[in-house]
């Protein structure tokens, strides 16, 4: 015991994430989980066993090559050619990382300096800020704003944000909570706006094959000028469904890379070894692959988003993700349960027992989104329907 705190100043103010409390809530209650977001079934059979095949033939059991297993890397960057026509070297321009976390965490600590400024989108992913507290720089916060039935950016707000320390753009679409994608002009207009300003671009596009109603991801990578600027992220988890497996990719400039990478090898140094081949032959799979898996998706939000509109909840449009959010005021219910998510969050395992998110944790101006509450619906369809009757409760009180 000291006179200090055991937990440093930068991580003070983060404490334990609600996602823990929730998860505990709904085990006590038995509700239907729909906070966190992961798929309650695994991803295609034969990926599964690639990752057998390859622990049985001592692929990967010891650490593997610090930038990741070189047939993985070659896969990242078919990947990136045959999706988006972007060509990387994978010796010196894609790099392995411990999921899509590790990979944000090593491109924060690797390009920032204290003091530097870093925009990001509004509500966001909870590792943003933490990475960026860590690496002592700031966070500038730039607030999608509810515009008819989804959220959107406003880009005069994000010009404004941009001042002479700002770093970097920390971009993440389609947007975890929000299920907003990004349109192609504003895309266009960012692009612009680091060419200007001279800004990095770091991308996380865990979610870029999870676009909705016939769209489809566009990396910010591909714009004039940004493929030298742009850190991009992605990973395994959620496109193939094995989010256990912390497989994640960095795909950008080799020096760029290089600075990735100078982080990150003091982090895990390497990790997830045979699931590395096992992602390799995931990415060869053939494109039908992705447009079921795409299908299957949007089939799980159209489920779950009537339901939540039966229940008497503004539905938000989902364009992209896991995830669905939700405007509880319509609901009408008495006291703070009515007009605040926490509150609303808590007592919907007892009213109803289902478990959410209350979007409020993904904001540092909370009250912008405080009537919000996220649904995930990378469930089950059986699933959903038992939370769909459940949730009609609301609705008949
Ligand atoms: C799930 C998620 C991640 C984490 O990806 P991992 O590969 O599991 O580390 C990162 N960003 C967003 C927006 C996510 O939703």
């Amino acid at each position: 015991m000291t006179a200090r705190p055991a937990l440093n100043r930068s991580l003070a103010e983060f404490g334990t994430t609600i996602f823990a409390e929730m998860s505990q809530l709904a085990a006590e209650t038995g509700s239907i989980n729909l906070g966190q977001g992961f798929p309650d079934t695994d991803g295609p059979a034969e990926v599964l066993e690639a990752a057998r095949r390859a622990i049985a033939e001592g692929r990967g059991n010891q650490y593997p090559p610090g930038p990741g297993v070189p047939e993985l890397r070659r896969a990242i960057a078919g990947h990136q050619r045959a999706a988006y026509g972007l060509d990387y070297d994978p010796e010196r321009e894609v790099l392995v990382t411990a999921g899509a976390t590790e990979a944000i965490a090593a491109a924060l600590l690797g390009l920032l300096e204290p003091g530097d400024e870093v925009i990001a989108l509004e509500p966001y992913y909870d590792s943003y800020a933490a990475c960026i507290a860590m690496a002592g720089a700031r966070r500038v916060p730039v607030t999608l704003r509810p515009d008819g039935d989804r959220f959107a950016l406003d880009l005069d707000e994000l010009r404004a944000a941009v001042t002479g320390r700002t770093r970097l753009i920390l971009l993440n679409t389609p947007h975890n909570p929000t299920g907003t994608v990004l349109p192609r002009e504003q895309l266009a207009a960012i692009a612009e706006l680091c060419a200007q300003r001279e800004l990095y671009a770091v991308t996380d596009e865990v979610y870029e094959h999870l676009v909705f109603d016939g769209g489809a991801h566009i990396p910010l990578a591909t714009f004039p000028g940004m493929r030298e600027r742009t850190v991009s992220i992605s990973s395994a988890g959620k496109t193939f469904s094995v989010t256990g497996w912390k497989v994640g990719w960095v795909c950008a400039s080799p020096e760029l890379t290089a600075a990735v990478r100078a982080a990150k090898q003091f982090l895990t140094y390497v990790s997830s070894g045979p699931f590395q081949y096992a992602v390799a032959e995931a990415l060869a799979l053939p494109a039908e692959y992705y447009a079921s898996f795409t299908a299957d998706l949007q089939a799980k939000r159209d489920l779950l988003a009537a339901a939540l509109a039966d229940a008497g909840f503004g539905v938000m449009r989902t364009q992209g993700t896991y995830f669905i959010t939700a405007d509880i005021r319509p609901l009408g219910l008495p006291g703070a349960e009515g007009a605040d998510g926490e509150a609303f969050c808590r007592a919907l395992p007892h009213r109803a027992g289902v478990v959410a998110i209350p979007s409020q944790v993904f904001y540092d101006h909370r009250e912008q989104g405080a009537p919000y509450v996220r649904f995930a619906f990378c469930k089950r369809p059986e699933v959903l329907t038992e939370a769909a009757g459940r949730l009609k409760a609301l609705a008949a009180r």
